[in-house]
């Protein structure tokens, strides 16, 4: 049987690293051209260049996606190259967690600028291309998975911005998902648990240890394993459009 994905072309936010990463060579492996998108272009290329070894096709993109106009140019780069666009997952995001009396305020606008703004700036260029890809594909169905989180459905202390960015991705996603499903546009977002990537140490020191502690001893998720849902996500037949997937780690209450 061909690949899945064949001759279908991908874009994943925030694929210099952890999850991202693991996203894109899932969808390369599903015979998906994987557009892979964020600031650290080394690591992007060297990504792209164990993609190729395994066979597979990526093309790198750096770019800031807080930037409006870096954001769309992306889009706009890899559908020019690539000449379509059938896949976008939108991963990248930032938690910095702590408690929200003496939060330093960059920490909110961080986490704002990546999981909203990035998010809706990256999905507005990619719209219009996804809408044709559902037209006109061979699959005739095309995909958008946002990247939530537990903090997307349970808040608790110390994760209130993180929290209410998250949610908002909840929210976003369900109303966009009633708009375009007509056209076949399938809009899903998943919600991982705590998952092995280097996403705790962007946090400040005490707020870090902290996390350290509270995971101490517990199995996490893989990156491989958020991978795994996104590539079952987008493979379903056309007339199956899996909406919402929580993953959490088996040891994990919240
Ligand atoms: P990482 O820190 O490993 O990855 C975050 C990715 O986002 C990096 O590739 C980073 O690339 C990219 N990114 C950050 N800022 C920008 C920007 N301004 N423009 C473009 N890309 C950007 O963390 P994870 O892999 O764990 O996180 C991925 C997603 O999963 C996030 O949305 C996160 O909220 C979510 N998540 C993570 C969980 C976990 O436990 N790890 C749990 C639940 C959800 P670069 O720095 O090169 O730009």
């Amino acid at each position: 049987m061909p690949p899945r994905l064949q001759n279908t072309v991908a874009l994943v936010t925030g694929a210099s690293s952890g999850i991202g990463a693991a996203v894109a060579v899932g969808l390369a492996a599903e015979g998906a051209a994987v557009a892979v998108v964020a600031r650290r272009r080394d690591r992007l290329e060297e990504l792209a260049g164990k993609i190729r070894a395994e066979g597979g096709s990526a093309f790198v993109v750096a770019a800031d996606i807080t930037e409006r106009e870096q954001a769309a140019a992306a889009v706009e780069h890899v559908v020019g190259e690539l000449g379509r666009l059938d896949v976008l997952v939108n991963n990248a995001g930032t938690g910095l967690p702590g408690p929200v009396l003496d939060a330093p305020a960059g920490e909110w606008d961080r986490m704002v600028a990546v999981n909203v703004h990035g998010l809706l700036y990256v999905t507005r260029a990619a719209l219009p291309h996804l809408l044709r890809a559902a037209q006109d594909s061979p699959r005739r169905v095309a995909d958008l998975v946002n990247i939530s989180s537990t903090a997307g459905r349970v808040a608790r202390p110390g994760t209130a911005v993180y929290s209410m960015t998250k949610f908002g991705v909840n929210g976003f996603t369900e109303a966009l998902r009633q708009e375009v499903m007509r056209q076949r546009l399938r809009v899903s977002v998943i919600e991982p648990g705590t998952v092995d990537t280097e996403f705790v140490t962007h946090s400040r020191d005490d707020i870090r240890a902290s996390l350290d502690q509270q995971l101490a001893g517990m199995e996490m998720l893989r990156p491989e394993d958020i991978a795994d849902t996104v590539s079952y996500v987008v493979t379903r037949d056309r007339r199956v459009s899996v909406n919402e997937v929580l993953v959490r780690a088996s040891e994990q209450t919240w």
